[in-house]
């Protein structure tokens, strides 16, 4: 049998970080090699596995990625954009491959991704959930028949700690629509109304936003005609999804030459 892909978890103790020790540790195609914690974190020390709630496993939280970097093959990484960043400078100068989920991410930050999958292989998902993926292919082949006759509208809710808006989720939708409207998104976007805001632009795609309670993840795409309406929903109710899917794309990116990959790749989903 060959060696288990050797996995750092970086944000470990983030909603998703914890869910992420206990997909790992359950793996048999993987191993939790490095946990990693913000600098300064008062849980430096403790146990990866006891974080989770899922009994010691021997892998103690710490901060430094560099000083683990070599022990390890693939780095998750759910942090925050300017923590990512700096991450993935790290996997590019060791030539380390690594799975992204953070989102917020700004174009330039994006543009980084994209210059450093010259090097390294990359999987890059707003959402890694299956279900989400299938409903990124839904939403071409719906904007294909009815992006030219209908309003669309993103409506997505989250809970309350989350710090960017609209979701990566969202703006992936949008930017499946938009690439079958053959237009950036950036040109159809409406992200914000308020007072007297005259009436629809046609051809927009407009966003709105829930930010409530302990909401995992809801996504809707609302394709509006008169008379009718076809709505694409997505409810995510465990984050275990996520960590499940980051954890599929890790094993997959192992085989991988450089490249910047997303769900679909990972789970051979045609666009
Ligand atoms: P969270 O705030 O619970 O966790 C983030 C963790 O990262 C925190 O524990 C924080 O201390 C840690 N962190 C920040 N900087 C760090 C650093 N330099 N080194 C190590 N740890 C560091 O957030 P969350 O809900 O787990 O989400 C994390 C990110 O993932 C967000 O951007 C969120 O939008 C995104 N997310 C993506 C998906 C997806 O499928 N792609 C799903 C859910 C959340």
């Amino acid at each position: 049998m060959s060696q288990a892909l050797r996995i750092a978890v970086v944000g470990a103790n983030g909603r998703v970080g914890r869910q992420l020790i206990r997909v790992i540790s359950n793996s048999a195609q993987c191993t939790l090699a490095a946990a990693l914690v913000r600098s300064g974190s008062s849980l430096v020390g403790s146990d990866a596995g006891e974080l989770a709630g899922i009994g010691r496993l021997g892998v103690p939280l710490q901060t430094d990625l560099a000083a683990v970097i070599e022990q390890i093959d693939v780095v998750i990484d759910f942090t925050q954009p300017a923590a990512t960043l700096q991450h993935l400078a790290l996997c590019q100068q060791h030539r380390k491959k690594m799975v992204i989920g953070t989102t917020g991410l700004t174009a330039e930050q994006q543009q980084q991704l994209q210059q450093a999958a010259k090097q390294i292989a990359l999987v890059y998902a707003a959402n890694f959930s299956i279900g989400v993926t299938v409903m990124l292919g839904l939403l071409k082949q719906a904007a294909a028949s009815l992006a030219k006759r209908c309003d669309i509208e993103i409506i997505e809710a989250h809970h309350r700690h989350k710090v960017d808006a609209p979701s990566g989720t969202a703006l992936a939708m949008g930017n499946a629509i938009a690439q079958v409207m053959q237009q950036p998104l950036a040109d159809l976007a409406i992200y914000q109304r308020q007072g007297h805001t005259g009436e629809r632009v046609a051809g927009s795609i407009g966003f709105a936003t829930v930010r409530a309670g302990d909401i995992v993840g809801e996504h809707t795409a609302l394709f509006a005609d008169i008379g009718e309406r076809l709505e694409i929903s997505h409810k995510a109710t465990d984050r275990i999804i996520f960590a499940q899917g980051a954890v599929t794309a890790a094993n997959w990116l192992h085989h991988q030459v450089a490249g910047l990959y997303n769900m679909q790749d990972v789970l051979s989903i045609k666009a």
